[in-house]
C-alpha cells in the first residue's frame, strides 16, 4: 500500500539525557550574582544525583522526540478491544483544569468546597440514571477497584443477613480482574462456560448456583462484544437462591441510554469513567471506577458519602454499615470532573447516539472483514467484534504476526489473544469517534495484511519493519525493560 500511514522518515533517534549532556551546558542565563556565595549545609542536602548539563533546546528536543515515538488516540485509530480507546474531547480536560478545581485541597472544609462537592453529587446522580440503579460511590480509582468494592458490598450485605457464603460465579469470558477481585475479597471464583452463542444460559448458571454462592459477576455486554440476552433469567436463578448479581460495566459504551442494568436484574455494578466517560487512558494514568447499587445495598457504600442537606453539600462519615474507606480522600476527582463535563456536553441524546454509533462501527468492521478473517461468533455484535487467525493457520501466520504488521500500516493493534475462549482472538473496538473514512482505511490495511499472509508470510513473521523498535521478546521486555533509546 503506497498510502499507508506508517513511515519512519522523520522519527529521530534519541539517547538518554545522561549520554547527551556535556559538562558546562546550561538551560538558563541569569544576571551576575551580586551577593556572596552561601554554601548549602552538606548534612542537609547530602550527595545529590549527578544531573547532566543540558541546554534548553537539548531538553525540549529530548522530550519532543520521545513523545513522537509514542502512539495515542490523538495520533490515530486505536481499536484496542475491551478498552474503549475513544477520542476524548479537549474541553473536558479544560474544565477539569479550571483553577477552582486544581487549586482546591482535599482537607478544605466542606463549606469551602461546595462547587466540587456539588459536581460529585450530581455526577453520582447522572451515573445512577444511566445505569438505572439507586445510589453510587465515585471512590474506586479503577474498574478493578470497583469490582473489589462491589465484592465487599455483596459480602457486607450477606453478613448483615447473618449468612456467610463462600463462592462467586464467574463466566469463562470474564476479564482477568473479575476472578482476581473475587479471590481478593476471600471468595472462591466458580467458572461457568458460555454457550455456543458466546453468552451464558440460565441453565448453565442454575447448575452451579447454590446457597453457598454469594452471587454472580457478569460482564454485559460481555468481552466477546455480545449482549448477555439471558440476563433476566440468570438474575432470577441467582436471586431465587439468595444471591446477588454484579455487573462488570466496563463495556457500558455499547448501551448508554439504551439499557439500564438496574432494570434487568443487576444489584451492583461498576463503570469505568476512563473508558466510557472521556478520560485518556492506557499506560497507567489515574482512572475512576464508580460503583452503583440498588437501594438495599446503599448503607454499605464506602465513606465518606457526598450528601445534600438544605441546599448544602457535605461529606458524611457516620455510616455504621459502611465497608469503610477506599481512598485517603475521595478518589481521582480530576477524572470525575472530566466525566461530568462529558455527560453535560453530550446530554442524554448525545450519549445514546455515541453508543449507537459505537455499535454501528463495530458491526461495519465485522461485516467488511468477515471473509478476510474468521469470525468467532457470527451474530450481531455490540461495540466490539472478535475474529481469530483460523484462516491464516495454513500459511503459519498468527494473530500476533498480523497485529505487529498492522503497526507498519500506522495503526495501534487490536486486543489479541483475549478473550481466552477464542483461540488466536483478535478483538476490535473502533468506538464511535472514528469516521467512516478512517475505518475504511483500517479495513483496507487489514485486508492487505491478510493478502501478505498468503503471498509472503515471512514479511509478517518479523514485523513490524517500520517502527522505532522491531519485534520484541515481550517477556524480556516486560521483565527487564531497556529504557535507553
Ligand atoms: C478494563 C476492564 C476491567 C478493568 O478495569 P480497570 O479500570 O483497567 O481496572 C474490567 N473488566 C472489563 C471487562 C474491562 O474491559
Amino acid at each position: 500500500m503506497n498510502d499507508s500511514l506508517g513511515t519512519t522518515g522523520l522519527i529521530l533517534n534519541e539517547p538518554l539525557l545522561w549520554e547527551k549532556g556535556k559538562k558546562g551546558r546550561c538551560g538558563f542565563s541569569l544576571p551576575k550574582r551580586d551577593v556572596d556565595v552561601s554554601p548549602l549545609d552538606p548534612g542537609l542536602v547530602g550527595e545529590g544525583p549527578d544531573f547532566p548539563d543540558l541546554s534548553e533546546v537539548d531538553v525540549v528536543r529530548h522530550y519532543t522526540r520521545l513523545s513522537q515515538w509514542n502512539f495515542g488516540v490523538d495520533t490515530g485509530m486505536y481499536p484496542l478491544g475491551s478498552c474503549t480507546m475513544k477520542y476524548n474531547p479537549k474541553t473536558n480536560e479544560r474544565q477539569a483544569g479550571l483553577a477552582g478545581f486544581t487549586g482546591t485541597h482535599p482537607l478544605a472544609p466542606d463549606a469551602l468546597s461546595q462547587g466540587a462537592l456539588q459536581i460529585l453529587f450530581e455526577l453520582e446522580q447522572y451515573l445512577v440514571e444511566i445505569t438505572g440503579m439507586d445510589a453510587a460511590t465515585l471512590q474506586p480509582a479503577a474498574g478493578a477497584q470497583g469490582e473489589l468494592a462491589g465484592m465487599l458490598l455483596i459480602h457486607a450485605w450477606h453478613r448483615k443477613k447473618g449468612s456467610q457464603r463462600t463462592r462467586i460465579i464467574v463466566p469463562d469470558t470474564a476479564h482477568g480482574t473479575n476472578p482476581a477481585s473475587v479471590a481478593l475479597c476471600g471468595y472462591r471464583p466458580v467458572a461457568v462456560a458460555s454457550n455456543e452463542q458466546g453468552i451464558l444460559s440460565a441453565e448453565a448458571v442454575a447448575t452451579v448456583m447454590d446457597e453457598d454462592t454469594a452471587g454472580i459477576m457478569i460482564t454485559n455486554p460481555n468481552t466477546l462484544g455480545l449482549f448477555e440476552e439471558n440476563i433476566l433469567d440468570i438474575a432470577e436463578v441467582v436471586h431465587s437462591k439468595g444471591g446477588l448479581v454484579y455487573c462488570d460495566g466496563a463495556n457500558m459504551n455499547a448501551v448508554m441510554g439504551v439499557v439500564q442494568m438496574g432494570k434487568i436484574g443487576v444489584d451492583v455494578m461498576h463503570l469505568n469513567l476512563h473508558k466510557t466517560f472521556s478520560t485518556p487512558h492506557g499506560g497507567g494514568g489515574p482512572g475512576s471506577g464508580p460503583v452503583c447499587v440498588k437501594k438495599e445495598l446503599e448503607p454499605f457504600l464506602p465513606v465518606p458519602r457526598v450528601v445534600k442537606r438544605d441546599d448544602k453539600y457535605a461529606l458524611e462519615e457516620n455510616r455504621p454499615d459502611s465497608i469503610g474507606r477506599l481512598q485517603t480522600f475521595y478518589g481521582n476527582v480530576g477524572v470525575m470532573l472530566k466525566a461530568y463535563s462529558y455527560i453535560r456536553t453530550m446530554g442524554a441524546e448525545g450519549l445514546k447516539k455515541a453508543s449507537q454509533l459505537a455499535v454501528l462501527n463495530a458491526n461495519y468492521i465485522k461485516e467488511k472483514l468477515r471473509n478476510t478473517l474468521h469470525l468467532a461468533y457470527d451474530r450481531p455484535c455490540m461495540h466490539e467484534c472478535v475474529f481469530s487467525d483460523r484462516y491464516q493457520a495454513p500459511h503459519h501466520v498468527t494473530t500476533l504476526d498480523m497485529a505487529k504488521r498492522l503497526m507498519d500500516y500506522g495503526y495501534h493493534p487490536p486486543t489479541v489473544y483475549f478473550p481466552l475462549v477464542v483461540p488466536g482472538a483478535i478483538m476490535m473496538e473502533p468506538t464511535e469517534t472514528e469516521s467512516k473514512e478512517d475505518i475504511d482505511t483500517y479495513i483496507e490495511a487489514f485486508k492487505a495484511i491478510v493478502q501478505e499472509a498468503q503471498e509472503n508470510p515471512d514479511l509478517l513473521h518479523d514485523a513490524p519493519h517500520k517502527c522505532k523498535v522491531r519485534r520484541l521478546d515481550e517477556t524480556t521486555a516486560a521483565r527487564k525493560p531497556c529504557l535507553a533509546g
